[in-house]
Order: structure tokens, then sequence, then C-alpha cells
């Protein structure tokens, strides 16, 4: 019997499991790597690796040496061969437990499971293992100048002369390329056909000649954002993920790839705040009388949302383990789970007050001015991996069958 259909009629093997990964990871998971992670003391894999403190270099090895930074995978990719229903309950028991995410890789997320889907057995055995040893750090060359929302309209090119690929162009708001590895991104390769036809998607070495890498500041503090410049940049043949010019479905797997990863935010996926937490102490005098009822009564809107989108979560994800189409879902959830942060952390920040506004670098309350930064980078979410207003059409066309009301 498959070993997938074993889990799905044998209860009994799941109980075993979770005990298995219930005293795993009290054995394994050190005591510091169970609090709510700030976004300084993420862990990205890549070349560039560094650990803040002992515990957090354990916990990384720990994980990797399971498997467990991309459980689901088959083993021969470097991956835990774990089926759908196993990883679910890793997933819990982390969550249980409060662990940490181990690794952050924009491959894991996004480009692997378009490998595993369309990608050549070349490009999954060169490509998958370094991701899933945290050794190679992966960044998104999409957008650029005049092609963000509108981003068939890309003007990247890669002309082939024989074997390899030229490319020439920019790429703009990629997060991380100054640090990354690779690129996954997409090029012109025709111009004479309609746009979203003449696209293709190639992984491009980030060490290759002629690349540069600018990076830009941000209104949160923290500049992840670059522009990257391609002059004359030859790519081998063997770097292009799917058919030439046929970069357009690539690609709309991996948004679709990507907006899940944003859905699971909450899910302990990104640093985030607990609302409680945070406002508490904003809320209540030292007698415990109540300060503000208006702000009460929003804490408890925006703890019902994330509750009631929480059990969303996990209903969606139950219709993907029963191999549902949950495409429609993801883009909803995309929507919902980063307004919910936008909303939330507006509230903090209404909680706060003017403790909320100072802000520098040797600030003596790192807490608060970690909640300041999440503010600013909440809004950022609503625009990554598509904007709010897109995300609408997308649903509005694909999910609710609307007609098309304009360009979009
Ligand atoms: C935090 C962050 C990280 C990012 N990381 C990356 C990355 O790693 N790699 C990468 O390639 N890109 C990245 N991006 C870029 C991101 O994909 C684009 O910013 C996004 O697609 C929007 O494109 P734009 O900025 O050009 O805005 P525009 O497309 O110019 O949009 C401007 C405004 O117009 C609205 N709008 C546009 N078209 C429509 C329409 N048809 N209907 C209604 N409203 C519309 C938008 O919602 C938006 O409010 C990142 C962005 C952010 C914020």
């Amino acid at each position: 019997m498959p070993e997938a259909l074993a889990h799905a009629t044998n209860p009994m093997t799941d109980d075993t499991f979770r005990d298995d990964v219930r005293q795993w990871l009290q054995a394994h998971c050190p005591e510091s790597m169970r609090q709510p992670i700030t976004s300084e003391e993420m862990v990205w894999g890549g070349t560039e690796l560094s650990f803040r403190s002992e515990d957090q270099r354990l916990w990384f090895e720990r994980m990797r040496d399971k498997g467990w930074f991309a459980p689901d995978w088959p083993v021969a990719y470097g991956g835990g061969g774990l089926t759908p229903r196993q990883v679910r309950v890793l997933e819990e028991e982390m969550r249980r437990l409060g662990c940490r995410q181990p690794q952050y890789n924009l491959g894991i997320w996004m480009l692997a499971p378009v490998l595993l889907e369309i990608g050549t057995e070349e490009q999954k055995l060169e490509h998958m293992p370094p991701m899933a040893q945290g050794r190679i750090r992966w960044c998104q060359g999409f957008s650029e100048p005049n092609a963000g929302s509108d981003l068939a309209s890309l003007k990247t090119s890669a002309r082939l002369e024989g074997e390899e690929f030229v490319v020439n162009g920019s790429k703009l708001w990629t997060s991380y390329g100054d640090r990354s590895d690779w690129m996954y991104a997409l090029v012109r390769t025709d111009t004479g056909v309609p746009k979203q036809q003449g696209i293709s998607f190639l992984l491009i070495d980030m060490k290759s000649a002629g690349i540069s890498v600018k990076p830009i500041e941000l209104i949160s503090g923290k500049s992840s954002f670059c522009a990257v410049f391609f002059d004359n940049v030859r790519v081998h043949r063997r770097h292009l993920v799917g058919p030439l010019n046929g970069g357009w479905a690539v690609a709309k797997k991996l948004l679709a790839h990507e907006r899940a990863a944003m859905s699971k935010f909450t899910e302990g996926g990104a640093p985030s705040h607990d609302p409680l937490a945070v406002a508490r102490p904003h809320l209540f005098d030292e007698a415990g009388h109540l300060r503000e009822p208006a702000l009460r009564d929003q804490l408890a809107g925006v703890m019902m949302d994330a509750h009631a989108f929480a059990l969303t979560h996990r209903r969606v994800q139950a219709q993907a383990i029963a191999r549902q189409d949950v495409s429609g879902p993801a883009s909803i959830m995309k929507l919902v789970q980063t307004e919910q942060e936008v909303a939330k952390y507006e509230l903090l920040m209404r909680a706060l007050g003017t403790e909320g506004l100072q802000w520098t670098e040797d600030d003596p309350h790192p807490s608060t001015q970690d909640v300041t930064r999440s503010w600013l980078l909440s809004k950022t979410y609503t625009i990554a991996g598509g904007s709010s207003e897109v995300q609408l059409n997308i649903i509005a066309r694909r999910v609710l069958g609307l007609p098309s009301g304009g360009t979009a």
C-alpha cells in the first residue's frame, strides 16, 4: 500500500508519529527557540549563513539533519519524505510547543514546489538538496520599473546564443538580492508575440559576471529591497524551467505558492506579535481598570478575526490534503491575512500611543521598537506577492467568476 494511503487509513500510525514528533521536539528544540521570533532573529539559509546564538545554530542543524526544512519533499531531494498528514502533525506540534521556524528560504516556499511539478530531474537534483540543507539562498526577480501589477510587461531580455542565454536589463524590489546566491527570474525571450507568450523562467547564479546589485532604503529603516542589473549575463540553457516562452504559466504556479506561504504568516511563518500581550499593559492601569473601552472592543475584534482566520486556514489545509483545488482560497487568504496584520498593527500603535512613535537605534525599549517596525512592515505585505487591489481582481474573476470590469 502506498505510504500516503497507509497513513490516511491508519489513525494509530498518526498517533504514533505524533508521539515521536512531540518527544523529539521536546528533546531537541532549545528553550530559547520556543520564544516568539523577531525579524532580526530569522535565520536565512545561504552561503552567508550566520547565527546569533548557539541555540539558534543547534536548532538549525538538528532540523536540517532530520530533513525538516522541507518535511514533505522526497528524501532523494533532501526532504523529510513525510506524508501531507504527517507534515500537518509536525506543524501542529511545533505550534503547540511554540517552536520557531529554523530556517527561512524563498527557494523552499516558492521555487521548489514548481521544480517538483515541472522541473527536470537534473534541475531537482542540482537545486533542491542545497535548499533543504540551508546552503543556498534564493531571491525573486520578477518586478521591473514598469512591470509590477502588470508583470507581463517586463522587458529584461534573454537572447539565446547557442547553448546560453544572454540576459540584459534590470529587476526592481528584489528582496535580499544583495544576500542571495541564486535568483529565479522572468525574462523576455520573444518580443514579436502577445506579451504573456514571450516570457521564460530562468534560474540565474547571482555570482555570474555582469550582475550588479544596489540596495534600496525602506521607511521601516531596514533595506531588504534591491535593484539588480544585468549586463550581458550568460546563463546556460539547462537553467530554463518549463518550455521556452512558457514562463508565464510557470510564474502563475510560483505566485500561487508565494500567496499560500504569505497566508501562513500568522501560523508562525513570520515574526508577528500577540496583540493581547502587547496591548494589555496599555489598556489597563495599575489597579486593573480599563483605560480605553473603545480599544478593548477593537482588540476583541482583531482577536476574533485572527481566530476565525486560523480555523479557516486549518479547513483549507485539510482540503489541500484531500487533494481538493485550493487555489481560490489561497488568493483569498493572502488578502485577508495581510489586511488583518495591518489592522492589528494599527490597533497596537493606537494602544502604544506616542510610545509607539519613538525609535532610535539605541532605543531602551527594543520590543516597542519592534512593534513600530512591524507596523510599517505590515503595510508592505499588502503589496508584496500581488497588491490587495490586484488580489481582489483575481478573486472577482477567477474565484467568483465575475466579468472583467476593465484592464485588470
Ligand atoms: C515587501 C515587498 C517585497 C517584494 N519583494 C519582491 C521580490 O523579491 N521580487 C520581485 O520581483 N518583486 C518584489 N516586490 C514587488 C511587488 O511584487 C510589487 O510591488 C507589486 O507587484 C506591485 O507592483 P508595483 O510596486 O509596480 O505597483 P503598481 O503595479 O504600479 O501598482 C500601484 C498601485 O496601483 C494599484 N493597481 C495596479 N493595477 C491595478 C488594477 N489592475 N486594478 C486595481 N488596482 C491596481 C496597485 O494595487 C497599487 O496600489 C516586493 C514588494 C514588496 C512591497
